[in-house]
């Protein structure tokens, strides 16, 4: 057993509002510079839609992650290392500037220096590329709560498959429905954009396990850019240099939890240590589609079983990661509970930021003007447990952004978030919980009690209960790199890398 610890992140999307908080404070942060226009590290989808890039999840025309070859084999869907060499210099499976957009700002100074005339003066969009006028006929959420419309809803890639009626279901329009779907780099066990890269350059921190792109290393390949099915790598056109998401780590090593989950106003984003077992890894990436979440959660381990704490305790994992990994919110929702799982894990990359499937709205009627539910109200908490068929957003739906088409799974872990309401409902509405209710959460696979905590961890969760962020010890890190006594001559003046004689 070889125990890692990870930070992960878990998004639970019942509460996600799209307000776009999350992306903005990334941007502000990150990516506000030249070079970067187009990067959003942190994006918000509607879902169903296109997302963005456009399509990105559309895996034969990107060739993004991992395929399984045999059993316990897998390659890059991108290429062989062969075909790798041969278009080492042109890269055909690359997104465009079509699938991103082109940046564009507005011509601010316009309406201070406008003369004066009876016309209110407008501020025109230009092209941060060209610096001419354009029409702006794009942007990273332009399809922002337009779900069921033709052009987006549609063509979501994870309609395929679907039966008919499933995908009807979808866009008729007194049904319409849609959420919200926030998305960073999953900072993946088995990262194909790692794989991918000709050069070494990314790499995958031992201490946290965030994935970083060393920027003196990159000679600009793209391969990452291709190789990533999450689209979460990107090129600075400007430094010629691949960029992504660093999970804050600068804040994280401080006590701060990530911009974008601190800014978050719907508090849906949750960070914890887990402590995974990397000789699992291999097998776990490469067994079968259905096999694949069961086989990543079982490379998570338990942090209060005292073997997976003296292995860690073994491999140098400080003890305060180890306690903090046990009060972790993401193990819980994602082990404890089972209530999370990671995006597509048919990519094969076994990405670790989790999330909490949203619970739809129920079906309805429209009588005389009025949506109803076509139930009588004395059935209603009960029916809809066993009709979960019928919610707005089918089950097959979150199957395949969530579970590789396991419409079960997310069946599973739906009852158990009804459960968690209805509970809750009959005990402050009627002030009791009946037997008819106790049974239906013991159906669900819970008890009373996991469900005051799944209540609590939910609605009214501190800032330390949401982010449990262990101290970074950096001197024990960089001393495992750098001989400080060799670093001694060089403290005050300020060096990152002291010049060497000669160069
Ligand atoms: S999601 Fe992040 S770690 Fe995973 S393949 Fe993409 S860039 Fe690499
Ligand atoms: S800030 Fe939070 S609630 Fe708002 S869009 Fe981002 S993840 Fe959703």
């Amino acid at each position: 057993m070889d125990v890692r610890a990870h930070m992960s992140m878990l998004f639970h999307l019942d509460k996600c509002i799209g307000c776009h908080t999350c992306s903005i404070a990334c941007k502000n942060l990150w990516t506000d510079r030249k070079g970067a226009e187009y990067m959003w590290w942190n994006n918000v989808e509607t879902r169903p839609g296109m997302g963005y890039p456009t399509g990105w999840e559309d895996q034969e025309h990107y060739r993004g992650g991992w395929k399984r070859t045999q059993p316990g084999a897998i390659e890059l869907r991108l290429h062989t290392r062969p075909q790798g060499l041969a278009n080492l210099f042109y890269n055909p499976a690359l997104p465009s500037l079509e699938d991103y957009y082109e940046p564009f700002t507005f011509r601010y100074e316009d309406l201070f220096n406008a003369p004066e005339s009876d016309d209110q003066p407008t501020a025109r969009p230009v092209s941060m590329i060209t610096g001419e006028p354009i029409q702006i006929e794009a942007g990273p959420n332009w399809d922002d709560d337009l779900s069921g419309s033709n052009l987006y809803a549609k063509n979501d890639p994870n309609l395929k498959g679907l039966p008919a009626e499933v995908q009807a279901q979808l866009h008729e329009i007194e049904r319409v429905v849609m959420n919200y779907l926030p998305r960073i780099c999953n900072h993946c066990l088995n990262p194909a954009c790692v794989a991918a890269c000709p050069s070494g350059a990314i790499y995958k921190r031992a201490e946290d396990g965030v994935v970083l792109v060393n920027e003196n290393k990159c000679k600009a390949w793209r391969m990452c850019v291709a190789a990533c099915p999450y689209k979460k790598v990107y090129y600075n056109w400007a430094t010629g240099k691949s960029e992504k998401c660093i999970l804050c780590f600068p804040r994280l090593e401080t006590g701060q939890a990530p911009a974008c989950a601190h800014s978050c106003v719907g508090r849906i984003r949750y960070m914890g240590v887990l402590l995974y077992d990397a000789d699992r890894i291999p097998e776990a990436a490469t067994v079968p589609d259905d096999e694949l979440v069961d086989a990543q959660l079982e490379a998570i381990l338990d942090p209060f079983d005292p073997e997976v704490i003296a292995a860690a305790r073994a491999n140098g994992i400080d003890d305060a990661w180890i306690e903090a990994a046990q009060r972790s919110p993401v193990y819980h929702f994602l082990k404890t509970w089972g209530l999370a799982l990671p995006l597509h894990p048919e990519y094969r990359t076994m990405a670790m930021m989790f999330y909490i499937p949203p619970l739809s709205p129920v079906v309805s009627v429209v009588e005389q003007g009025l949506v109803k539910l076509d139930l009588p109200p004395e059935r209603v908490d009960f029916e809809l447990f066993h009709r979960l068929d019928t919610a707005r957003m089918p089950l097959e739906y979150l199957a395949n952004l969530f579970a590789a088409g396991d419409a079960e799974r997310i069946r599973r872990i739906l009852r158990k978030m009804l459960a968690v309401r209805i509970y809750k409902r009959r005990e402050s509405v009627d002030g009791a919980v009946d037997a008819a209710t106790l049974e239906l959460v013991r159906e669900a696979g819970l008890s009373p009690e996991a469900v005051e905590a799944i209540y609590r961890l939910t609605t009214q969760p501190t800032l330390e209960e949401r982010f449990v962020l262990p101290p970074y010890h950096r001197e024990q890190a960089i001393e495992a790199w750098n001989d400080p006594l060799e670093h001694k001559g060089t403290t005050g003046l300020g060096f990152l890398q002291p010049p060497k004689r000669g160069e």
